[in-house]
């Protein structure tokens, strides 16, 4: 199919979520003035503001949410992967705005008043009870070596235990339901990193911060690390041939990732890895056939999948699909 053939035929679709989004962006950012106060105010968290000298860390928190992953330079990358899309594409027949990814850019909205409003002040939270609780756990081994060697382990350890959670989050079935969310995607796209359930998030960023925070990484290092595996997720995530040749024996790769992505029994629990591939290797859940490009999905009838490119539309799937794992675990 010809490249032009796969460029826009949603224009107007496109237009509607990218001035809604602008819009929600606008709003949060206006919010924060008194958003802010509020939050440091409850009485909850007068433990986090003596120990972290309160607004000056939240802030910080702010800065790096709003600065780093809403900066428009973040996206730049953007570019080049789509690029990739429309000359390796796995699969040929889809769109480059499909409706799956306008729909992937609404759970991405919503996420920046989720980690307004949930997500930051949960890091503190969690910075906090390493702190207060945990503190026989930490390891000083590492702050003594030279950098970049802390990052380097803390990124392996920190990688692992994702691996473990994401395993827990398949083989838990009340877990599932938030993690199936994620697996619902038809058409993968660079967006798709950003369809998780605001619950899924939580337990996987939980996973990803406690090992750095025990290994006393500095809060910098985290947000680059935190910045590198979010690019790194958007790659593979994407419409894109390709197993990186001899690499895919170390890292995950669009087709490694597409396969756990996957509806068929044969694919069934497979390739947990997020950044490194070694571990599926060495706990023998790797798929080691590498030109396989499935479709992608999940075995459940019920699930509110998008339809139409619409914006009331895509809001109201929003919508269905962020109360579907807990009309799950009710057995609505
Ligand atoms: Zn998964
Ligand atoms: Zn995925």
């Amino acid at each position: 199919m010809k490249i032009s053939h796969r460029l826009v035929s949603q224009s107007k679709s496109v237009s509607a979520v990218l001035l809604f989004g602008g819009l929600v962006y606008l709003i949060v950012h206006w919010l924060q003035s008194w958003l802010l106060p509020i939050w440091i105010d409850l009485p909850v968290l007068e433990g986090l503001k003596t120990t972290y000298r309160g607004r000056l860390i939240w802030i910080t928190f702010y800065q790096i949410i709003f600065d780093v992953f809403l900066n428009p330079y973040f996206y730049l990358p953007v570019i080049g992967i789509f690029y990739l899309e429309l000359i390796i594409p796995a699969k040929k027949e889809q769109k480059v705005f499909s409706v799956g990814m306008l729909q992937d850019f609404i759970w991405f909205i919503a996420d920046i008043v989720f980690f307004t409003i949930v997500i930051s002040p949960y890091i503190l939270w969690i910075r906090f009870i390493c702190d207060q609780y945990l503190g026989f756990l930490k390891i000083d081994a590492l702050t003594n070596l030279t950098y970049p060697l802390p990052l380097i382990i803390a990124i392996f350890a920190s990688d692992f235990l994702i691996w473990l959670s994401h395993l827990v989050r398949h083989k838990v079935k009340y877990l599932w339901y938030f993690h199936s969310v994620h697996h619902s995607q038809t058409e993968l796209n660079l967006f798709t990193d950003l369809r998780f359930h605001t619950i899924d998030t939580l337990i996987a960023i939980t996973t990803a911060i406690i090992p750095l925070q025990l290994l006393q990484i500095a809060t910098p290092t985290t947000i680059y690390y935190l910045f590198i595996q979010k690019w790194y997720l958007r790659l593979y995530h994407a419409n894109i041939k390709s197993n990186y040749g001899f690499l895919k024996y170390l890292l995950v790769t669009p087709q490694s990732h597409r396969v756990h992505h996957s509806f068929e029994a044969k694919h069934c629990d497979k390739n947990f890895g997020t950044i490194f591939s070694i571990w599926d290797y060495l706990f023998k859940t790797q798929y080691k056939q590498y030109n396989e490009y499935p479709d992608t999905g999940i075995n459940e009838p019920r699930f509110p999948l998008e339809k139409s490119s619409k914006l009331p539309s895509l809001l109201k799937t929003y919508w269905l699909q962020f109360i579907y794992p807990f009309q799950s675990i009710v057995g609505k």
